[in-house]
């Protein structure tokens, strides 16, 4: 084990023996991935504040709560003045990002419409705030105008780096191609966003193998920032009916951590998020992330009315938690974990090279 945690790049059969090992190695993996977090990007916490646009999606996916094809959700899209609401908020409270998150839509109408609000934000605020979109998949033209209007950074995950995989976890029609998704992370990388990415850990199907290539794949595209959580199902869905073959609750969590320690051993100065997911299955589950190398946490800013609409999986935290009894929450228990919490700064992740 310490044989492994001292070498400088580490190979399949290390991060397998990573993410494989047992209680007492796993200690001192997220001791180590700790001291890199501390060394390479220090003991912050930068907030990013989340902000659930819209759940209206066109796309289908067999894991997702709010896929197109389940008619128990209530469609919503925030309103212009609910939007600035919470952009208010984390400009006030010092969260000098935010993410606009929202179902993919490639239509006239929502690609202007969320221009419109990158500019009208980065007017109203002076270009303090940072704005990360994860509006999923689009057409470079339309990553070129966000980028233009005043976006800098970009998540897509890419859920799976295995295509057999992903072909499983999403309907066969043409809309949902692994090689696409790969494609238009390409194009967000090109076209000079910080692009994030990142994959659900416990997947029916999925194995350790295939999470240690999905480790490879981060590394050999060399993204600078990402999020990734347990998988976490949701009644509602067809990848429901797999739910006898899950790991348990614990085990999807544990291998959670280990992702994210192995990951920041291999990609010291990325930004990495410690997720919702996390905190779902483990009250302290984005705490723990924090300390086994994390460095991002997302508190949720979307208005109380619409929370329940945006459940891509059940049991989500935070429900019914205004912004500020989220803060006040989320401070505390970040100070216990020992860092500190970026207020006022962007924190754009160290491992970004703008395109030359
Ligand atoms: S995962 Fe994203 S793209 Fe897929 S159905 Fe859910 S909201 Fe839509």
């Amino acid at each position: 084990m310490e044989n492994i945690l001292d070498k400088p790049l580490l190979g399949k059969e290390d991060i397998l023996s990573l993410l494989m090992c047992d209680e007492r190695e796993q200690k001192k993996l997220f001791a180590r991935a700790a001291e890199i977090k501390e060394k390479y990007v220090g003991n912050i916490v930068y907030f990013r504040g989340l902000i659930e646009y819209s759940n209206i999606c066109s796309k289908n996916c067999l894991y997702c709560g709010v896929r197109s094809g389940n008619q128990h959700v209530k469609r919503y899209q925030m309103t212009d003045d609910e939007v600035f609401e919470a952009c208010d908020y984390a400009f006030r409270n010092g969260f000098a990002s935010l993410v606009i998150q929202s179902g993919e839509r490639h239509d006239v109408s929502f690609v202007r419409k969320i221009s419109d609000l990158l500019k009208e934000i980065k007017d109203r605020y002076q270009g303090r705030l940072r704005i990360t979109l994860s509006c999923g998949e689009q057409t470079e033209d339309s990553y070129r105008q966000w980028l233009e209007s005043g976006a800098q950074r970009y998540l897509l995950r890419i859920e799976t780096s295995n295509p057999l995989l992903y072909s499983r976890l999403h309907p066969d029609d043409g809309n949902h191609v692994f090689r696409e998704r790969v494609e238009a992370l390409d194009t967000l990388k090109k076209l000079g966003y910080q692009a994030g990415t990142g994959v659900m850990i416990g997947l029916p199907f999925q194995t350790i193998d295939q999470l240690a290539n999905d480790l490879l794949f981060f590394r050999e595209k060399d993204f600078p920032m990402f999020g990734m959580g347990p998988y976490i199902e949701h009644a509602e869905t067809p990848l429901y009916q797999y739910k006898d073959l899950l790991w348990t609750e614990k085990e999807r969590f544990t291998l959670s951590l280990k992702m994210v320690a192995v990951l920041r051993l291999m990609m010291k100065d990325v930004n990495i998020a410690a997720t919702t997911a996390m905190q779902t299955l483990d009250p302290l589950g984005r705490e723990k992330a924090i300390m086994a190398g994390a460095n991002v946490i997302m508190p949720n800013l979307t208005h109380l009315k619409y929370r329940r609409d945006y459940q891509l999986y059940e049991g989500k935290p935070c429900l019914d938690e205004e912004a500020d009894q989220c803060k006040v929450c989320l401070e505390s228990r970040i100070r216990l974990s020992g860092n500190r919490i970026g207020y006022g700064e962007w924190g754009d992740s160290l491992h970004y090279q703008k395109p030359t």
